[in-house]
């Protein structure tokens, strides 16, 4: 399960990305769904390459945190407003 908050957020409001490099296995979900704000370091383990992101990058980073098999990846303001 990825680990993403459930506080309200306007989905305009940044995105905030961690990674925790101890947890990575190295598998590459990351990097391949998005280069521009997942890297690895030379060990392969992730590196993140932006940490704030606009609320237009929201999907991309929520499936990546999906996507990880380590559940390395943790995304915040990501709940959309209740309708
Ligand atoms: S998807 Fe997860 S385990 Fe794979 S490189 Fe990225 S952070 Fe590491």
């Amino acid at each position: 399960m990825c680990r993403v908050s459930n506080a309200f957020r306007s989905p305009g409001d940044p995105v905030h990305v961690n990674v925790d490099a101890a947890r990575c296995v190295g598998a590459g979900q990351c990097v391949r769904t998005d280069p521009t704000v997942f890297g690895q370091s030379d060990e392969g383990t992730v590196r993140l390459l932006r940490g704030s992101l606009p609320g237009s990058l929201r999907s991309v980073v929520t499936e990546a945190a999906a996507l990880c098999p380590a559940q390395a990846i943790t995304v915040t303001g990501t709940a959309d407003p209740p309708h």
